[in-house]
């Protein structure tokens, strides 16, 4: 069968001259791990940083740290600029508007920030505007059995909250979604579909427009999970026409404890709030409170203005790049992976050959157990994941409890494959 790897759209990849180059902007890669050089594999748990990233970061707090929105001095001026051009940039990376961009600690707490709005609708919070985010009794939400536990768990809880039923698409034996259930899955009674756009674990892209068609024919919402897409492919949320999508910052060059919810805007202005606090109001009261539209009604308390500004620089970063390029480089990587790993005897790799997949490769070596995989690759310099990379339900439909997944990015070279490979192919003989 035909190995279909990477972004169907992708162009002309880097070179690996640029690659190099590239490289050397991220210092933690100039390390050594247990005596050779670090192969960094594991960019899917989180990516690596260039030094604009953190340099944007300390300049930050060496020349306007403030909190923003608040103060008339000058400082608190500056802070609130670099803030709302923060958002900007990245709303723009991902096609949308700055007022449909909210800032969050990561993925997770996007896709509860959306858990929770629509408990708080549920209960009769937002008037009659908030009518589309209303679940109970009868009501379902459709997810997919390919999900990380951070698109799964918000929704148990969400329907454990509200009475409302969960129900999933499940995945074939390779874990191929069936696509071929969902016209019987989704009804007159779906509310709401979430699903990933790449599986953390496989790779695997998903056809968004699939979802997105059966969703709206039935007028429910879409939630995208973008944390492994946002950070490897262009990204056009107004094309891929979902209503929300999640994505973490540290996945894409970016700092840790900022990532973003991007929501319509009708959407997010008629969603009633998760968090509540200063900073998100109008007109409070002793009995009550007005709340500002989006994004600031979702920024309750004071904001991450460094990692924002950080994750800008990102973003920037890769636009500089070019996420076409990327996405092809990676292509060329993830089939490099694919194919040396099949080749090797004795090693299982996990996933469909036929759907297209980002550079994220999971496998075991048959008899030996994931995580003494990871720490002989380790012995060697080499980083990758182990264990059930928080998809349990994926992990139980392909038959294992863990894998081992290598997954790279746009400052992984050849030899780091080949490194990988090399080391993969001398498992099997140090553990006997
Ligand atoms: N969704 C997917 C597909 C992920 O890969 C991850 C992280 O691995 C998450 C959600 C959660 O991201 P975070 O831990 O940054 O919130």
């Amino acid at each position: 069968m035909h190995t279909v790897i990477g972004h169907p759209e992708a162009t002309e990849a880097l070179s690996l001259s640029e690659v190099e180059r590239i490289k050397a902007d991220f210092e933690i890669l100039e390390h050594q791990v247990n005596g050779t050089d670090l192969v960094y594999l594991d960019s899917g748990a989180t990516s690596q940083k260039p030094r604009c990233v953190y340099e944007a970061e300390q300049h930050y707090y060496e020349n306007a740290n403030s909190a923003v929105h608040r103060g008339a001095h000058s400082l608190a001026v500056e802070a609130t600029d670099i803030f709302e051009q923060a958002r900007e940039t990245v709303a723009k990376f991902i096609g949308a508007r700055s007022n449909e961009l909210v800032w969050t600690s990561n993925a997770t707490e996007a896709l509860n920030l959306i858990s929770y709005s629509m408990s708080n609708a549920s209960l009769g919070r937002g008037g009659d505007e908030a009518q589309r985010f209303r679940l109970g009794a009868g009501d379902e939400i459709l997810v997919t059995e390919l999900e990380h536990h951070a698109n799964l768990i918000p929704w148990q809880e969400l329907a454990f909250r509200t009475g409302a039923t969960l129900r999933y698409v499940p995945v074939d034996e390779q874990g191929a979604l069936r696509y071929e259930m969902l016209d019987e899955l989704i009804n007159s009674r779906t509310k709401l579909v979430a699903f990933t756009h790449v599986s953390n674990v496989l790779g695997t892209i998903t056809d968004v427009a699939r979802f997105v068609s059966a969703a709206k024919a039935v007028g429910a919402l879409t939630v995208l999970d973008g944390c492994q897409s946002v950070p490897h492919m262009p990204i056009d949320v107004k094309s891929l026409d979902v209503d929300f999508m999640a994505f973490s910052g540290h996945k894409m060059l970016g700092p840790t404890g900022i990532g973003a919810l991007y929501g319509r805007a009708e959407l997010l202005d008629a969603m009633p709030p998760f968090l509540t606090g200063g900073s998100m109001i109008t007109v409070v009261d002793m009995e009550h409170a007005e709340f500002l539209p989006s994004p600031q009604r979702f920024e309750a308390g004071t904001q991450r203005v460094a990692q924002a500004h950080g994750l800008a620089t990102a973003a920037s970063y890769l636009d500089e790049v070019g996420m076409d390029r990327i996405a092809s480089w990676e292509e060329h990587l993830g089939a490099m992976l694919f194919e040396g790993l099949s080749n090797i005897e004795g090693v299982r790799v996990f996933g469909p050959s036929d759907i297209a997949r980002i550079g994220t490769v999971p496998f075991e070596v048959i008899g030996v157990h994931p995580h003494d995989v990871g720490q002989y690759l380790d012995s060697r310099g080499i980083a990758v994941r182990v264990g059930h990379h928080c998809a349990q339900p994926l992990h139980r439909a392909l038959g294992v409890s863990a894998t081992t997944r290598a997954s790279t990015y746009l400052y992984n070279t050849e030899q780091d494959i080949t490194a990988l490979i090399e080391a993969v192919a001398s498992v099997r003989e140090y553990f006997g």
